[in-house]
């Protein structure tokens, strides 16, 4: 009998856990409202709450159709009953139910004009939270063609494809795709060897193969491809949209074959060969390779950081509340302060990873409303340079982490597919952090716009003004840490700058601890002008934690007689039952 209490009881703290996760996500995170507060107000920051509310109020309905399909990879049907070619693509039940549930939040349609991207965000992150990046991945995609064509494409383009590339309803919607890489390599794009001829009647023809075709059921594919007489390197690319279909058949491509992924399992990725594909050309000939950059990957790594903050807010959750019921030793696991120290870390880097992201999302609004002929101010335009990279580098790294952190905290129960959510995050993460842009790629790109473009002075300035400013003595204190910590980056990123040797091997290290200073510099800026007493100690307790572990070589918690009360300010009353 006491066996089967032990059990049911057992039973019991599971059911428990699973009932603390919030019915709504947006109005359960007040880190969220918080972020949102600082960049918004007055009838934009309602209406914002309001639709957070609503897509919030899905996550259930969301979650449920995931639950149908997670980890069923789609199938390729190459041919019909008749023999003819098709190239489609079939999914397992309820991923297209999820996808008329992200559509139908607006996030695609959201990106039809600039100056919208906090709303984008906030669906992207929500949508994040129920670890489908199957879905978030085609979103992005599309994210970044809607921009590659309203900012470069002719009005022709626009006209005839952008309606259906911002279309609310998932069933009506084109969905668009982007195939920069090739067998020989992905981050060297210079290598691109893809050919693409003019078929003398204004459109072109492309001919070559792609390795990872991400999205292969989309509607509209963007390549990029060398025209033969073109220059070898990033110079002589163009780029183009390629339509699925021309005259209702396949439009020159053969699907070779599925990959079999670690993660965003649900989604089609393919290798695929292009033959005489009818293509159209966005912008310059020669101007592929930027437009692919600033519209495309820029956008792209920008909602993957995204998608980061979103994995890290679950995995926090998932943690947190499991440790508030589960027991060992006859007590909860969420009172061993080993415990508490993984969750602390957990939350810290989720906070910081959520304010570096909401400040580039700033940022991101302010590039794209220049576009459309807005003025910036050259500091920020820098600033967003830098930041899409560092920020892309830094939260793929830090939700990887924080997701094995949370499988840790629920031991081996953390390591089973069906008890919660976190394998499929942790497999998610580590594709995050391969596409769009390795680390060791981001890095060799922030040290060459730092150096080229002359922005390490505008980075380490931006920073040090904002720490400089805090005013508050306790949080001055964790400030002026930070501001030792960057005055000694300084003088290496200025060695990087100056010798290729020192910066290919250091600069790596560099630019993780440059983004730290400014992700410490944000939590205490947010903190010094919080009213909410709670919220802003648990953002000082997150940006000294973070000080501790990343800036400052003398620390060490063992030393720190305030170390457990710093990790008991950051989980506040996250634990409480
Ligand atoms: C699931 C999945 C889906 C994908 N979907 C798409 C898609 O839809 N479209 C698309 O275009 N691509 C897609 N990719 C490809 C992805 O963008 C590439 O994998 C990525 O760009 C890296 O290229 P690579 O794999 O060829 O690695 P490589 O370029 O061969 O790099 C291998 C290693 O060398 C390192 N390295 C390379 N250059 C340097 C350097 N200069 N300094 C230091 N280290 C360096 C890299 O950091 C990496 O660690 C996808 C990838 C995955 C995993």
């Amino acid at each position: 009998m006491a066996a089967i209490d032990a059990f049911a009881a057992a039973r019991e703290q599971f059911a428990a856990w699973r009932s603390r996760y919030p019915t709504n996500p947006f109005e359960a995170d007040r880190h969220l409202d918080l972020v949102n507060r600082r960049y918004l107000d007055g009838d934009r920051l309602d209406a914002l709450r309001e639709m957070g509310t609503q897509f919030g109020g899905r996550a259930g309905d969301l979650a449920a159709a995931i639950e149908l399909y997670e980890s069923r990879p789609p199938e390729l049907d190459k041919y019909d009953g008749a023999g003819n070619p098709i190239e489609a693509l079939r999914f397992a039940d309820g991923y297209h139910e999820a996808g008329r549930l992200v559509w139908g939040s607006g996030l695609l349609h959201e990106a039809l004009e600039p100056g919208r991207s906090f709303e984008q965000a906030n669906l992207f992150y929500l949508a994040s939270l129920e670890g489908e990046m199957g879905h978030m991945c085609a979103a992005t995609c599309t994210t970044g063609l809607i921009r590659v064509l309203r900012r470069s494409g002719s009005q022709q383009l626009r006209e005839r494809y952008l309606p259906a590339l911002t279309e609310v309803e998932y069933d009506r919607a084109d969905r668009g795709a982007q195939y920069l890489t090739e067998v020989q390599g992905g981050s060297d794009v210079g290598a691109i060897a893809s050919e693409v001829i003019a078929a003398g009647d204004g459109t072109y023809r492309i001919t070559g193969e792609k390795w990872f075709c991400s999205v292969a059921d989309a509607d509209l594919f963007l390549l990029l491809a060398r025209p033969p007489d073109a220059p070898m390197g990033t110079p002589g690319l163009g780029c183009f949209v390629v339509p699925r279909r021309v005259d209702g058949k396949p439009n020159g491509f053969s699907i070779r074959r599925l990959k079999d992924k670690l993660g965003t399992t649900s989604m089609a990725s393919a290798e695929i060969d292009f033959t005489d594909s009818v293509a159209y050309l966005v912008g310059g000939i020669d101007d592929g390779f930027k437009i692919m950059v600033t519209a495309m990957l820029n956008s792209s790594r920008w909602l993957n950081a995204i998608g980061d903050v979103g994995i890290m807010r679950r995995a926090y959750l998932e943690a947190a509340n499991y440790a508030a019921v589960r027991t060992a030793f006859g007590q909860r696991i969420g009172d061993f302060p080993l415990v508490r120290s993984q969750l602390a870390m957990i939350k810290a880097e989720w906070l910081a990873a959520l304010h570096s992201t909401w400040a580039l999302t700033q940022l991101d609004e302010t590039v794209d409303l220049a576009t459309a002929g807005e003025s910036a101010r050259e500091a920020d335009v820098g600033f967003h340079r830098y930041l899409v990279n560092a920020n892309k580098l830094g939260c793929a790294l830090a939700a990887t982490t924080a997701v094995r952190r949370a499988i840790e905290v629920l031991g081996g129960n953390g390591t089973i597919e069906d008890f919660s959510v976190l394998p499929r995050l942790l497999r998610d993460a580590v594709v995050y952090e391969q596409w769009e842009g390795t680390h060791n790629v981001l890095t060799a790109q922030v040290l060459r716009d730092l150096g080229r473009l002359g922005l390490a002075g505008v980075v380490i300035d931006q920073t040090a003004v904002l720490l400089k400013g805090i005013g508050d003595d306790d949080l001055a204190l964790v400030g002026g840490r930070a501001e030792a910590a960057l005055e000694d980056l300084a003088g290496g990123i200025s060695r990087s700058l100056e010798d290729p040797a020192f910066g290919a091997l250091h600069f790596r290290t560099q630019v993780e601890r440059l983004l730290r200073t400014h992700q410490v510099a944000l939590l205490l800026d947010a903190a010094a002008g919080e009213e909410n007493r709670a919220v802003a100690a648990e953002l000082t307790a997150a940006a000294t934690l973070l000080t501790g572990e990343y800036l400052d070589p003398g620390y060490r918690p063992e030393d720190d007689p305030r170390h457990l009360r710093t990790v008991d300010r950051l989980l506040g009353d996250d634990l409480a039952v």
